[in-house]
């Protein structure tokens, strides 16, 4: 395997802003200012792809979470932001959509930095995703609204419903597209005249600070958009029991999708989760062979399986099992592992050394549970965080391997034989998961009725992985409560209030 070249990276590759940036102190971002954590703490921020240092953030706790819930309280009940026009929020949230344009090298080397993905992807994908989540929440500034109701009240009545801000909004999320995933969070809350206090994930906090300078830039209002970096058992506990918060929108794990469930009890917050996934990729015999090889390789490969939504259960009709899991596991074998800067690289690293230990932990299970890898071992010389793309056959559906979420570039291949769509829904639907599938036919008559019966938040046909800022997102039991993006996700920021006016 070809090795990337370090030097012309460091040379060239890094942007003098963005080494400016990792310079600077990391703040936290509370009433329109950069603060000190109050603990006058702060933690280190790893380049995966080589263990090292590139930055420091600082460790917020429960007392800069007062602070950051007080400031976005005092901006929402003054009217800064939800009493603003909404044209005017919507020129604002453009602004800072052509602000992340006009900056996007920057963010797509910062992202590459922090989360290590090759940075064709932030470049290409994430980045400019970032600013289409941003635009797409403006245009639903103006139109907003809520209905007149003829009630059946006696006498004469003017009766209609409001559609208002849900509140102060926390948002805790998870690594794996720091940028994209704190834009899916922040634009529709804004969108709605919510006002945000962000926590980003440990992991990577820097996108999320470069978008707070951007957010002030654009001229936000102080207190409208608030970031408080630090540890999820400290920030993030501390954010999703305030009292002063009142909806919790949270992306991350299953296990602490509970924790945020319990401790928004408190005050009874709304509570939005978008959590784990093991979703199924089907393959019937039928299907564009290469297309559905690739697809499916790219549907657990991508981003190295950082994906919820990643095809981790890979079922191949028998009669094409033997050409698809050889041409995946070719992909496996070929693949570029490399530092995310370099142009030629294809995988990067996962985000730590924990998540290291628990998909080789994964891997080896599978294989003292009888799964066998069926691509050649991947390497590099990089002293990163890095786990080689891995297919497992063999494998049967009550291993590990098979039910839990993994969350790296680990795909279980099984085969099918039954042609019957309800018997393969049954297999799809075999998981306490909801996210996603993918199916790889060009029978309409399998795709939509497989479509229909699968359990889960999303199908993708001959695809897998595509999201639209139009669409909405999010899964069934335990992947989560609710959905973002689409008119849904604006309406997860809203409540109604009706008002009834006796007229005489
Ligand atoms: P995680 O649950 O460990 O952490 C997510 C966030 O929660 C982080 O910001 C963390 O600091 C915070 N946190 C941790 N403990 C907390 C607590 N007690 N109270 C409040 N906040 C706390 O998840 P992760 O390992 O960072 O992310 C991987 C998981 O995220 C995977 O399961 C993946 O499937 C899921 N995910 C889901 C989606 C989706 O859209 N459904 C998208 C991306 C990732």
């Amino acid at each position: 395997m070809q090795q990337p070249d370090n030097s012309r990276r460091d040379a060239t590759l890094v942007d003098p802003r963005v080494k400016d940036f990792l310079r600077r102190p990391h703040r936290l971002l509370i009433d329109g200012q950069w603060v000190n954590a109050d603990s006058g703490e702060s933690f280190p921020v790893i380049d995966p792809a080589t263990a090292g240092i590139i930055a420091s953030a600082a460790a917020g706790g429960k007392r800069d979470i007062d602070l950051a819930v007080s400031a976005a309280r005092r901006a929402l009940e003054g009217g800064v932001w939800s009493r603003l026009a909404p044209s005017e929020r919507a020129r604002l949230l453009w602004r800072l959509a052509d602000l992340i344009a006009v900056h996007a090298e920057e963010f797509a080397q910062i992202e590459t930095l922090d989360n290590g993905m090759p940075i064709a992807f932030a470049r290409d994908f994430f980045v400019p995703a970032a600013c289409e989540h941003f635009r797409y929440a403006a245009g639903w500034c103006t139109k907003v609204s809520g209905d007149t109701v003829p009630v059946s009240l006696p006498g004469e009545w003017h009766a209609y419903t409001r559609r208002e801000p849900v509140g102060v909004v926390a948002q805790i999320v998870a690594w794996n597209v720091p940028l994209m995933m704190a834009a899916m969070k922040i634009a529709p809350a804004l969108a709605a005249g919510c006002t945000v206090v962000l926590k980003p994930a440990e992991e990577t906090p820097l996108s999320a600070l470069r978008l707070g300078e951007l957010a002030l830039e654009a001229g936000l209002p102080p207190g409208v958009l608030n970031i408080v970096t630090g540890d999820g058992g400290n920030a993030g506990a501390a954010l999703a029991a305030h009292p002063g918060v009142d909806k919790v929108s949270f992306t991350g794990s299953t296990e602490v999708g509970r924790l945020i469930v319990k401790a928004s009890a408190g005050n009874l917050k709304k509570v939005s989760l978008e959590l784990g996934g093991k979703s199924p990729v089907f393959v019937f015999p039928d299907a564009d062979l290469p297309a559905a090889i690739a697809g499916a390789a790219n549907a657990i490969f991508f981003n190295s399986g950082q994906v919820c939504a990643a095809g981790s259960r890979l079922y191949i009709h028998e009669r094409v099992y033997d050409e698809v899991v050889a041409g995946v596991a070719a992909i496996a074998s070929q693949l570029r592992l490399g530092h995310g800067l370099d142009a030629g690289t294809e995988m990067g690293p996962l985000v730590s050394a924990s998540q290291v230990e628990r998909v080789k932990g994964y891997i080896l299970a599978g294989i003292l549970a009888g799964a066998r890898v069926l691509n050649e071992e991947r390497r590099t010389e990089l002293g990163g965080y890095f786990v080689g793309p891995t297919v497992l056959g063999s494998t049967t559906p009550d291993m590990t391997v098979v039910r839990e979420e993994i969350f790296g570039p680990v795909v279980c291949a099984m085969r099918f034989s039954d042609e019957e769509v309800d018997a393969i829904a049954v297999q799809a639907n075999d998981t306490c998961y909801g996210l996603a599938a993918g199916i790889w036919t060009k029978d309409l008559n399998i795709a939509h009725r497989l479509a229909s019966r699968i359990r889960g938040g999303t199908v993708w046909v001959n695809s897998h992985s595509v999201l639209d800022p139009a669409l909405p997102w999010g899964g069934l039991k335990l992947s989560g409560w609710g959905r973002e993006m689409g008119r849904e996700g604006i309406d997860a920021y809203l409540e109604t209030k009706s008002v009834a006016i006796h007229l005489g």
